[in-house]
């Protein structure tokens, strides 16, 4: 297959097929946003009081592959694609070219504070072509200098080179799909890897000089006890992570746990199960000095995940690959999402893009709520009013302690966290989004 790399002679990609060409502000008196500044104040109102946005861009590279498919696991990726790891990397490069030569707007001048590498497992691919991608990517995109590099891993595709190449790219933090210290857990949900190997992960991981680490555990899985769950917490902890990803595992029909679940022929996860198990995770967690910063997040302190921020906080990003979505200057848009058709899109000099929608005044306040309050920091009680929140359901919560005020804020407390979803539903109720 011929290369991708349609700029690598220096010409521009063509632009014509930019589905985002339209979208592009040529003046500000022609900024499609310009109409919605009035009614968009009290989103602004309400983003002044969330932390503020790392100033540069983000950039998400999402990697379709996996060695196998996981049963509960309903994200965009495929086992048994790797050979398309080469083109899939070509292709990649074109893309981030095509989107700096044709959203030139959005993207000139513009650093990346973080690049991510996600997916899907990256590692799945072999080290000097993740090597080729980041060195290569950040001629086309620049990054900030203190960027933050990520990479997700899973601890059976690491080898002790692979750390090494990524650290010599610029790779300053991993995040390490660990789930469980149990064997069993691990089993039934389908993952190839046991304890030692996330052990030995994150060994290589220091000794190639990559000190910023995330674990990602899940609880509640059929057959994990209370004290399978303490003791999964207990030894994450004792990898001395400096981050902590901690997620219920929910049923998604598509998948074979979801099928199963569908059939009766296993159950679901229960809801006292997973609260008892979330309740735990905010207990250890604190007491061993880690923040509790978003529903699912723990961090030491200043080592929050920049790039989950960026997205939480309303920031823009670039995503390139497979169903990557962006988000820039209020448009969000999404890629094709299965590898082939992204190749087939790229490879003939096309936009991967499958579509587009502009986010308007009322997405924007709905989504200033809902981003807002999964932050432990809340949001204060006068952009919760500005934003027309119910304010009965705002008195229910803090009747039965699912939130709390505090200092001029109202954040939901760790009972309030678990529940995010329905309260926010609740709270959107009555609020302006119309
Ligand atoms: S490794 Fe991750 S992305 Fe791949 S199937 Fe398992 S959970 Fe899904």
């Amino acid at each position: 297959m011929g290369s991708v790399d349609s700029g690598a002679d220096g010409r521009p990609s063509p632009c014509a097929a930019d589905p985002g060409a339209e979208d592009r502000p040529s003046s500000p008196a022609a900024d499609p946003g310009a109409e919605d500044r009035t009614t968009s104040a009290t989103v602004d109102l309400a983003a002044k009081d969330r932390p503020a946005p790392p100033s540069g861009l983000g950039v998400y590279v999402h990697m379709p592959f996996c060695i196998s498919r996981c049963r509960y696991c309903d994200f965009n990726s495929y086992a048994g694609l790797d050979a398309l790891g080469p083109r899939y990397v070509d292709a990649l490069l074109a893309e981030a070219r095509r989107a700096v030569n044709c959203r030139d707007g959005l993207l000139a001048a513009r650093q990346a504070a973080s690049l991510y590498l996600g997916g899907g497992t990256p590692t799945v691919l072999p080290a000097r072509l993740l090597l080729r991608l980041l060195v290569k990517l950040k001629e086309t995109l620049p990054l900030d200098v203190g960027a933050e590099v990520t990479i997700e891993v899973n601890p059976e595709t690491v080898v002790a080179d692979t750390f090494r190449r990524l650290a010599t790219a610029g790779v300053n933090r991993v995040s390490i799909g660990a789930q469980s210290a149990h064997f069993h857990v691990l089993e039934f949900l389908g993952r190839i890897h046991d304890s030692s190997r996330t052990e030995q992960a994150v060994v290589l991981a220091r000794q190639a000089g990559i000190q910023r680490l995330n674990l990602d555990l899940i609880y509640g899985t059929p057959g994990e006890s209370g004290e399978d769950w303490a003791s999964s917490l207990d030894w994450a902890l004792g990898l001395s992570p400096d981050h902590l990803s901690c997620y219920a595992l929910t049923v998604e029909e598509s998948t074979p746990y979801g099928r199963a679940v569908a059939a009766g022929v296993q159950r679901a996860p229960s809801e006292d199960d997973l609260a008892e198990k979330y309740e735990l995770a905010c207990e250890r967690l604190r007491a061993a000095g880690f923040e509790h910063y978003e529903v699912s997040n723990w961090a030491r302190p200043g080592q929050a995940c920049r790039h989950n921020l960026l997205y939480w906080t309303g920031g823009d990003y670039l995503g390139l690959g497979a169903g990557a979505h962006s988000f820039l200057r209020g448009r969000r848009s999404w890629n094709v999402a299965h590898p082939t058709a992204y190749l087939a899109n790229v490879e003939a000099g096309e936009s991967p893009e499958a579509g587009s929608e502009r986010i308007g005044p009322a997405e924007r306040r709905l989504e200033a709520l809902w981003l807002g309050l999964r932050l432990a920091a809340g949001l204060r009680e006068e952009s919760l009013e500005a934003l027309g929140a119910n304010q009965r359901a705002l008195g229910e919560m803090l009747d039965s302690g699912l939130g709390e005020r505090h200092d001029g804020r109202f954040r939901l407390t760790e009972r309030g966290l678990f529940l995010a979803d329905a309260i926010v539903a609740d709270l959107a109720a009555g609020a302006r989004v119309g």
